[in-house]
């Protein structure tokens, strides 16, 4: 999908409908779902199935109870969020049988992503349901997500899901028309960018800071998470989900909203889970020389560049790679010694590996197959959010 011209391509769709799309002033908007609902049935016509990411059940449930306000507290919304869900999946399941159309409620957590069995049983129930023309729509399980390692906003949710339904594209629609080169509502002249080649730093500073001038989410959540996706190789458009036939027209490559052009090819399942949900037990420090090998030359990680470890970790347990000078995470890989193997053969040969421990399963910590080596827009969630502990829902 290098080009808008070859959506008419698209065999999966993910599309993630933020709630200032899926309601309005009085609560699920069935308006709207109807109209999406004929577009996403016409498009299953031509052979092109989609997983829906919808938000809404906060806005829904705040309406429902009858509440003056999105709540201030995790535990309202998770209430709202509770009561929500039951009206937005009705809604979506009247709209959808309008047309002749299924749907299946899929929640998920972070945390269900991190756990590869979860991750796979998720990914097998989603390829199923899309397999029997099901529609699935997915939310993030507020009521039981715990507030610091909350996803928090859809727009990370849906680069998770595009990549774990293996989407062919990702369309991320919302109230705004795209990006722009910088915030339109205190700069009203500046342009809609229309294609993104990379999202690099001065990119992301076009989308604002995330939960800063543009409201909490926001186009920077929504830009990391083309970012990524692009990184992975996978296409996205950010757009708005008020323009009529919106994703009709941008599957027969209208220039409508920004799109994100993948920055490589494709890659593996794997790879995809290990970059977007795989959620890291212990840090792994290297040296320069290591880093540059793995960064810059493609290969494995070798005891001989390991000069320090953080974490309890297993054979085969996700970690962060973390350049000792700096601390700039370099990657997440899967590990093929635990952490005391490591404490005892690090900057050690690989020849030295069978001497110390008394057996060698392998000569590398990490094998460049288990390894996704980040290209600057950085893992979705993690530290970062253990950080910035927000609590939206
Ligand atoms: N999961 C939240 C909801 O359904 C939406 C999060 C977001 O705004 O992206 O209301």
């Amino acid at each position: 999908m290098e080009k808008r011209s070859d959506f008419g391509k698209v065999r999966l769709l993910t599309v993630k409908m933020g709630s200032s799309v899926v309601c309005d002033r009085e609560s699920v908007s069935a308006g709207r779902l109807r109209a999406f609902a004929r577009q996403l049935a016409e498009l299953h016509r031509r052979g092109c199935r989609s997983v829906v990411v919808s938000s809404g059940a906060v806005a829904a449930g705040v309406r429902k109870l009858g509440l003056p306000s999105r709540p201030a507290t995790l535990r309202l919304r998770q209430v709202c969020a509770a009561a929500g869900q039951v009206s937005l999946m009705t809604a979506w399941e009247k709209a959808l049988g309008g047309f002749g159309l299924k749907c299946a409620q899929i929640l998920l957590t972070a945390e269900d992503l991190a756990d590869r069995r979860r991750f796979l049983n998720a990914r097998n129930t989603l390829a199923s349901l899309v397999e029997m023309g099901v529609v699935p729509i997915v939310n993030e399980n507020d009521t039981v997500a715990v507030e610091e390692l909350k996803l928090g906003e859809n727009d990370t949710l849906g680069s998770l899901v595009a990549s774990l339904a293996e989407a062919d594209l990702f369309v991320n629609l919302t109230d705004l028309d795209g990006l722009h080169s910088a915030d339109p509502r205190e700069n009203p002249a500046a342009p809609l960018l229309t294609e993104v080649g990379k999202v690099d730093q001065s990119v992301l500073t076009m989308a604002g800071d995330s939960g800063g001038q543009w409201g909490t989410g926001g186009m920077f959540t929504k830009v990391r998470a083309a970012g990524r996706l692009a990184e992975r190789g996978v296409a996205s458009v950010v757009a708005s989900g008020l323009v009529r036939d919106v994703l009709l027209r941008i599957v027969d490559g209208e220039e409508l909203g920004t799109f994100f052009k993948p920055a490589a090819k494709r890659g593996g399942a794997r790879k995809h889970w290990l970059a977007f949900a795989a959620r890291p037990k212990g840090r792994l420090l290297v040296d320069a020389g290591a880093a540059a090998a793995l960064v810059e030359r493609g290969k494995s990680l070798l005891p001989g560049g390991v000069c320090g470890l953080e974490g309890l970790f297993d054979v085969g347990d996700a970690v962060t790679i973390v350049e000792a000078v700096g601390e700039a995470e370099l990657g997440v890989g899967l590990v093929n010694y635990s952490a005391p193997e490591i404490g005892r053969i690090m900057g050690r040969p690989s020849s030295a590996i069978e001497g110390t421990l008394g057996y060698s399963h392998s000569e590398e910590i990490v094998h460049r197959d288990n390894l996704v080596v980040f290209k600057g827009v950085g893992r979705p969630h993690g530290a970062e959010k253990l950080r910035n502990k927000t609590s939206k829902l």
